[in-house]
């Protein structure tokens, strides 16, 4: 028997990464919203990586920051080491990377999801959500309560009919041995939506006491005290070192005298896994010309001998697990505390879903994260915030908040899922960004945060911290303008010399000297050239000064590519009474109903032919 128990605005179910920034993201714009989750223990769990960032996923960390979401604020609070990447390439691939001591970013998450006003939470499993006319009207938990609402986003990452898959063992479940969502999965394939299988995987943890460091290279975080979000107080926690080790010919032969017994290679795995996450197993195989692949042995927290082994995710048998540990330089002795495991679930084809993240079908219905076939905690996150918002935006009856491919990896990545067919869980990179001069973890926020401010999200802290910088950056780059030398100056002669730099020949603004790879911003701080600024400011007027001849090309390239995003497809046109489009573009369109030419174009098996044709019945029809 259900009862009525409530009637909320926005409903989001599922309280990892996604969830959490929905759910908050929804509360802060002033929408009832009920979090509903299977363990309020698990909240924000990190399965598998204890970790955050890295390329493409720093910057969108940056850019969820940036907007007003909490993953930044909270890997801030609970990294146990954090390092700059990439630092010998450019900005535009240069990105933080935060070890996280994971009980505790669980722990910070729930304080300020119990802390948010407008935001309950709720431990309860959701097996079904109601429809009336094709629009969401409520959900209903394994219990009996059902919950009124409009719209509901739905987060349930791996869970949905998850599998769990070591060797010969297999059992339903969700991750870490928790259970899995079946009736749900059921309640969204009755309402039309297209679900696939998907896998991923874990390695094994072991326990630091059994360790022998003296066989591995300890790798410390950065003296440098970095942080994600742009409003977190400057970092002083102590950093934890990370170790390095390496797999053995011995690994290998183990892998594959046992490859028999391996569930990706006897076709008992079904579901497709990333490709750029691929199991050890995978790896030895499809590699079998090297001896030897690289192992991060990583702190899962401060207060945890559990250590976590980057690059070892596997679904081999236990035994075969223990026997492949112990070939390991360093881990000879090694006690294993959890065994590595796949997981199977199934996922919503994503291209049913509008830019919005909103169902094509079922209006009121959002979904976001590894249901929508990502990989990824950021990747996950940055889409809950955006579900999060425009279920908001809805229930306010306001246009939806979409990020162009230019403005935002978010955009890029929304757009990526939404327009191309994926075969394997999707995880961002910065290769799939094609502006990423423009979209550098450095200026996420000021990219994003007067849209931020906008739509309601970014409060007066963060704004009144955003605008004093944007001043200051103003303040320092006239000063750059505005100061010049000439050759007859003899300090800046000593200068270049020193430098071994090319003597000035005309007046020269600090700023067009900045251009130069031999100068430094910072020597102009030494010189007495420019007064200090906030390391960050003088971060941003040397990219931008560095690098302003590449961004000044990206954004002529941004302003052809609007021209074709500007120009919008109606969203009642039918594709098949648009004369000679090829039947495969009429199938592919009517599937992801682009919103805009520049959409359409970047469709798989729409041909530049077929948006010709788009572009000549668009003016017909306007005329
Ligand atoms: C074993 C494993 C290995 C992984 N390996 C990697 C990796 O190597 N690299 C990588 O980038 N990513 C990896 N991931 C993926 C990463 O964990 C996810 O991408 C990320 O956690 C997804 O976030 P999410 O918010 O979409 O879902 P999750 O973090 O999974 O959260 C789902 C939430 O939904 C709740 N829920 C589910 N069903 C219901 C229901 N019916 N009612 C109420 N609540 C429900 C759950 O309780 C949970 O809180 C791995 C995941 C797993 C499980």
């Amino acid at each position: 028997m259900n009862y009525e128990a409530g009637k909320y605005d926005v409903v989001v179910i599922g309280a990892g990464h996604a969830g959490c920034e929905a759910a908050l993201a929804s509360a802060r714009m002033g929408c009832s919203t009920l979090l509903v989750t299977l363990s309020v223990e698990n909240i924000a769990l990190m399965p598998c990586n204890p970790s955050i960032g890295g390329p493409a996923k720093a910057q969108l960390v940056r850019e969820i920051d940036a907007l007003g979401g909490e993953m930044g604020i909270n890997i801030d609070k609970a990294n146990i080491q954090i390092r700059l990447i990439n630092t010998g390439k450019g900005p535009a691939v240069q990105s933080l990377r935060a070890q996280a001591d994971k009980h505790e970013y669980g722990r910070e998450m729930i304080k300020t999801i119990l802390g948010q006003k407008g935001l309950h939470l709720l431990m309860a499993e959701v097996e079904e959500i109601e429809t009336v006319d094709e629009k969401v009207n409520a959900i209903v938990t394994r219990t009996g309560a059902r919950y009124q609402c409009q719209n509901v986003v739905i987060t349930t990452g791996t869970y949905l009919k998850g599998r769990i898959i070591a060797g010969e063992v297999m059992y339903d479940g969700g991750p870490g041995n928790q259970f899995p969502a079946v009736k749900l999965a059921d309640s969204l394939r009755a309402m039309g939506i297209r679900l696939g299988r998907f896998k991923t995987g874990t390695p094994p943890r072991v326990d630091r006491k059994s360790v022998n460091f003296s066989k591995t290279i300890e790798m410390p975080g950065d003296i440098q005290p970095w942080r994600f979000s742009y409003i977190s107080p400057q970092p002083v926690r102590e950093q934890l070192s990370c170790w390095l080790t390496h797999s053995t010919p011995e690994t290998h032969r183990i892998v594959m005298d046992n490859i028999e017994r391996a569930p990706l290679f006897t076709g008992v795995i079904k579901g497709k896994g990333p490709r750029y996450c691929p199991s050890f197993e995978d790896k030895v195989v499809r590699f079998a010309h090297k001896s030897s692949h690289q192992l991060f042995i990583e702190p899962e927290g401060r207060d945890t001998d559990e250590m976590y082994i980057q690059g070892l995710n596997t679904s081999l048998p236990e035994d075969v697990q223990v026997q492949v540990l112990h070939s390991i330089p360093g881990m000879e002795e090694v006690r294993m505390i959890r065994t590595g495991y796949a997981i199977e679930y199934d996922y919503v084809i994503p291209s049913q879903a509008k830019l919005s993240l909103e169902s094509k079908m079922v209006e009121g219905l959002f979904t976001a994260g590894q249901i929508n076939g990502t990989s990824g905690y950021e990747e996950a996150a940055a889409q809950g915030l955006i579900a999060g918002i425009n279920a908001a935006l809805k229930v306010q009856a306001r246009e939806p908040f979409i990020l162009k491919r230019s403005e935002a990896y978010i955009g890029v990545m929304i757009d990526d899922l939404i327009t191309k067919e994926s075969d394997e869980p999707y995880r961002l990179l910065t290769s799939r960004a094609e502006y990423r001069l423009l979209l550098r973890q450095d200026n996420a926020d000021l990219r994003l945060t007067e849209k931020g401010r906008q739509i309601g999200l970014v409060d007066d802290f963060r704004w009144a911290i955003f605008t004093e910088k944007k001043k200051s950056l103003a303040e320092g780059t006239h000063l750059l303008h505005k100061t010049t030398f000439t050759p007859a100056d003899k300090d800046v002669d000593k200068y270049l010399t020193s430098k071994e730099g090319a003597p000035l020949r005309d007046k020269t603004s600090l700023w067009e000297m900045l251009r130069r790879t031999e100068v430094k911003i910072e020597d102009y701080l030494n010189q007495g050239w420019l007064p200090p600024f906030q390391p960050e400011i003088l971060e941003q007027m040397e990219i931008q000064a560095k690098y302003e001849g590449y961004i000044n090309k990206q954004q002529e390239q941004v302003q052809r590519f609007e021209r074709m995003e500007s120009k919008r497809i109606p969203e009642d046109i039918d594709y098949n009474q648009v004369y000679s489009l090829s039947n495969e573009s009429v199938q592919r369109l009517n599937e992801i109903r682009p919103q805009s030419l520049g959409h359409a174009s970047r469709i798989a098996g729409v041909s530049p032919a077929d948006i010709n044709i788009l572009l000549i019945y668009l003016a017909k029809r306007r005329n």
